[in-house]
């Protein structure tokens, strides 16, 4: 590869689908399970189209359920190991309201709504991100013995973690719907990519 070839930059896009999906979205959510819903819907679609792992996450205003960004997994269309869901929403979100910073002053609080716990990396973006409050589906092992995701290596206290830095965590939202969805996934037979995983 020449020198000329270096990247100067990155772009990472959500599926064409979602044009069409994000015109039929309200402005907003106020009804935490139907924010969930949302998501699940935005994951299982990503599994039907083939354009991504079956993930989905948004960024809502906590009381009012103003939808402020959504994403989806990115990572085998995008060649891009950190085009995870929570990243897509996040970076969208913070993008949309041009601040690195979700819990900045003057802003309202924001929640991150997702489809099952973060993994390693993603919990490092839920820290830093400045959201309040975590939505999850679940967060038990049942999703990796279903798909063979690897989530790598969650700090043991990362509930207190969350809570020690002022971020709520809510968890088993439609739980069952969510692994019911995994399940699809894995009968599809799509990419499972994971990191290194020995020697
Ligand atoms: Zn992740």
């Amino acid at each position: 590869m020449e020198t000329t070839d270096l990247p100067l930059g990155f772009t990472l896009d959500l599926p064409d689908w979602m044009e069409a999906e994000l015109k039929l979205l309200p402005d907003a959510v106020p009804d935490l399970a139907a924010r969930m819903a949302l998501v699940l819907r935005l994951a299982r679609l990503n599994t039907e189209r083939q354009s991504g792992g079956p993930f989905a996450a948004g960024v809502f205003e906590r009381d009012s359920g103003r939808i402020v960004a959504v994403g989806v997994n990115r990572v085998v269309p995008s060649a891009c190991s950190s085009a995870h869901a929570e990243i897509m929403a996040l970076s969208l979100a913070q993008q949309r309201l041009g601040v690195y910073d979700l819990g900045g002053p003057d802003l309202p609080a924001h929640q991150l709504v997702v489809n099952w716990s973060p993994c390693a990396m993603c919990f490092g973006a839920v820290l830093w991100s400045g959201i309040r409050s975590l939505a999850i589906a679940g967060s038990d092992p049942a999703m990796m013995a279903i798909t063979g995701f690897d989530e790598g290596p969650m700090p043991h206290e990362w509930r207190q973690e969350l809570a020690g830095r002022g971020i709520e965590l809510i968890e088993g939202m439609l739980r069952e719907e969510s692994l019911a969805d995994f399940r699809r996934f894995a009968a599809s037979g799509q990419a499972v990519y994971n990191g290194r995983q020995g020697a």
